[in-house]
């Protein structure tokens, strides 16, 4: 049995028996796992805050050959998730991150830039970004990274790249978008905010520059209210596939 080591997000656990717990956990080199954390459910215990959804922690493991599950040996807390479930909104927030990312990640495939999505999303959430803009940021790559979302610059009948001042629609189905000199009668039009604020989004980090602060985020109230109704669109309809 090999013992591995990981830096992971811990997702959810559920308990197992009188003291043990099974925790789905994201780990940067192997993906996402389960695994069995023994005497995780007794009060005094040697993973403490450590196994607490959205924990970044370091999980050494074992692997057992023709087991699903991993067996997790002992963990050390890089980054307490405590901050993040201060305040109600922010829990909120917090659980269906770990909710998007439970469903969205296949199993045992290592996903580096959704693991660095999802430190630069709480440690924004921690220096003060804005729920709403954190949600918007993180369900959009989210979902690029998923191949779920759809191209908003390139017209789909004709394949030319747009502009962003550029009027376009979005076709029935809302996962192709034509533009302005292509038939697009069954299309609807896109808000230029939700163009403006996707194009913030696809360019900028949501980190602290060298003064100390995060970048200035746009505040476009309809494209963000237009964006995260597409996004939970995509969401539901990427679960039912
Ligand atoms: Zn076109």
């Amino acid at each position: 049995m090999p013992l591995h080591q990981s830096d992971a997000i811990i997702l959810k656990t559920y308990p197992l028996g009188e003291a043990d717990r099974i925790v789905a956990f994201f780990t940067r080199d192997f993906g996402k796992l389960r695994g069995v954390a023994n005497g995780a459910r007794r009060m005094k215990n040697r993973f403490g805050v450590s196994l607490e959804p959205m924990a970044h922690s370091r999980i050494m493991f074992f692997e057992k050959e023709n087991h699903d599950l991993v067996r997790i040996q002992s963990t050390e807390l890089l980054d307490s998730p405590m901050k993040l479930f201060e305040d109600y909104d922010r829990a909120v927030f917090v659980g269906h991150i770990v909710e998007l990312l439970d469903r969205f990640l296949p199993e045992r495939e290592p996903q580096d830039p959704v693991f660095r999505l999802v430190r630069m999303t709480a440690r924004a959430l921690e220096q003060g970004c804005s729920i709403e803009f954190a949600s918007c940021y993180f369900e959009i790559w989210m979902l690029r990274l998923a191949g779920v979302f759809p191209d908003m610059f390139a017209c789909s009948v004709c394949s030319r790249r747009l502009q962003m001042e550029e009027e376009r629609f979005l076709a029935p189905g809302l996962q192709a978008v034509i533009c302005n000199t292509c038939d697009h009668r069954s299309g609807v039009g896109v808000l230029a905010e939700v163009i403006e604020l996707l194009s913030w989004i696809l360019k900028n980090r949501l980190e602290i520059d060298e003064t100390g602060k995060l970048a200035p985020q746009p505040v476009l109230a309809a494209g963000m209210r237009n964006l995260h109704g597409l996004n939970q669109y995509w969401i539901r309809n990427y679960s039912e596939r």
